[in-house]
């Protein structure tokens, strides 16, 4: 990218202040590009859904929400005592203050890198003029940029059926007030179960409601299936292949209808059942971008849009929806537009090998391939599985097991698939992710010494293989 015309107001102008506007923007501007960043939340909105109502607030939950089981499992290692309440104003308080923290480091790492900071609602008017609803002012201001990124997010959806004003979406859980006594989620996804697990965890009575025969779907059959068991066995009432028909609100709270007839009566509905491209009054039309399903702009691996002077990285694209991806594409984009750093090659997104956590009780956390899509792929796989009572849990009196599992291409020896059910194993998984990526076979794995006594150890201590899900008979 040259230094921009007069024409040019700004070099780049990024529309959302989440994760991958804000890296690509401070990346930018750090490389001397002139760059504006619209972000329509306010300074509370800067840092995007990630830190405002996703991965950051969720996971302090999941904090919180363990503290219930570790109070009981104290009394196995000798500590005595009734279990503390828990007090729901003072950590929906503890948790706003820490995201005002985070907003704020935001708002310094943009200002210091040189990011000129525009709090508003953008609306794009062209290829290279955007409009901008100045927030609070009721004002609008126009920009004409050389190159635009779109990175608004996504934002959830809710299914159409009556009683809808009564769903809650994730955005609201966080601040619901009173706290549920009884909870029913409809969802099997990630967001789905962890919100499962957490109000279960802090004192909701919680029913899970499932559309399908397992939750998780997309992940390996073992993981969905004990993920499932472990759910249920510490109190989450799991009903698959089930659908809500109706809400209504009566005086006992609210009364569910689901399409088989019966009746659940909770206190709060979550759906947490799926979401779509923020792309509503962005102007693509008006701008010529292509869009695909829901919405979702569609991109080059450049992340170009079908006009070239506009980007588009994070889950507007609805590829990988997670927070590094978006952070990884931004930089591919930036790298794109102004060369990548001296001495470095230009960035390239991979989206083989990525790990992901889920921040159920117990953590599930997962790498490469589930074992169905490596003997689809690859044909001859071999599958190593192991479950177990984790040592903690020999005195703790919790009937939570962990399990690992390893897919490997028969041919290569390569381990093509790691996953994880039990204590802390977004952690575990990280570690192994990167011995994945550089192509670590079993033979490796093997030739690894563990860390005794650990959970994580067993992943390189697992020798003899199982065949389909479920058997240990050799493959
Ligand atoms: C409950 C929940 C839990 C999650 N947990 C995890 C997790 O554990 N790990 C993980 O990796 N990912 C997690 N994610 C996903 C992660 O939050 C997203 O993948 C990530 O935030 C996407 O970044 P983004 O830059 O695409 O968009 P976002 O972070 O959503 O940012 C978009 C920004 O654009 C702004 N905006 C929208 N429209 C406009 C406009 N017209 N003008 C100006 N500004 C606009 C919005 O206000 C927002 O700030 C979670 C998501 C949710 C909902």
């Amino acid at each position: 990218m040259n230094a921009a015309p007069l024409a040019f107001d700004t070099d780049l102008l990024v529309i959302g202040g989440g994760s991958g506007g804000v890296r690509a923007a401070r990346m930018a501007a750090a490389r001397g590009a002139r760059v504006t960043l619209v972000e329509a939340g306010g300074t509370a909105g800067l840092g995007g859904t990630c830190v405002n109502v996703g991965c950051i607030p969720k996971k302090l939950y999941s904090y919180a929400a363990h503290y219930a089981e570790a109070f009981e499992e104290s009394h196995g290692f000798g500590w005595q005592g009734a279990a503390p309440a828990l007090d729901w104003a003072r950590l929906k308080a503890n948790r706003r203050n820490e995201l005002a923290r985070l907003n704020g480091v935001y708002q310094t790492l943009l200002a210091g890198s040189g990011v000129k900071v525009i709090h508003g609602r953008a609306r794009l008017l062209d290829a290279s003029t955007v409009e901008i609803e100045m927030r609070g002012a009721g004002a609008t201001r126009r920009l004409r940029a050389r190159h635009i990124l779109v990175a608004t997010g996504g934002r959830p959806q809710v299914p159409d059926i009556s009683g809808r004003e009564h769903l809650l979406t994730s955005n609201e859980m966080f601040d619901v007030d009173p706290f549920p006594a009884r909870l029913l989620v409809i969802g099997g996804g990630y967001i789905a179960c962890e919100f499962a697990s957490i109000f279960n965890g802090l004192g909701s009575r919680v029913t899970q409601l499932y559309r399908g025969p397992q939750l998780l779907r997309g992940f390996d059959d073992d993981v969905r299936r004990f993920l499932g068991a472990e759910l249920a066995k510490k109190g989450v009432d799991l009903r698959f292949n089930a659908r809500v028909d109706a809400i209504e609100r009566t005086r006992a709270g609210l009364q569910v209808t689901l399409q088989d007839g019966s009746c659940v009566e909770v206190d709060a509905v979550l759906a947490a059942t799926g979401r779509v491209p923020n792309v509503e009054g962005l102007g693509l039309e008006a701008a010529g971008v292509a869009q695909g399903k829901d919405g979702a702009i569609v991109v080059d691996g450049h992340y170009r849009t079908s006009v070239p002077s506009i980007y588009a990285v994070g889950d507007v694209t609805a590829r990988v929806q997670l927070t590094p991806v978006a952070l990884g594409e931004a930089m591919v984009v930036v790298d794109h537009l102004l060369g990548p750093p001296a001495g470095q090659a230009p960035r390239r997104m991979d989206y083989e090998f990525i790990p992901t956590a889920v921040f159920t009780h117990p953590n599930v956390g997962t790498v490469g391939m589930t074992e169905a899509e490596a003997r689809d792929a690859l044909g001859a796989v071999r599958v190593y599985r192991s479950e177990f009572k984790a040592l903690r849990h020999t005195l703790s009196g919790s009937s939570e097991r962990t399990l690992m599992k390893l897919v490997v291409e028969a041919a290569s020896d390569r381990v093509v698939g790691l996953h994880m059910v039990g204590a802390e194993a977004g952690e575990i998984v990280q570690g192994f992710a990167v011995a994945m990526k550089a192509g670590a076979t079993k033979a490796v794995f093997d030739a690894t010494i563990g860390i005794h006594p650990t959970a994580a150890e067993e992943f390189v201590t697992m020798r003899e293989p199982v065949a389909a899900s479920g058997s240990t008979a050799p493959a």
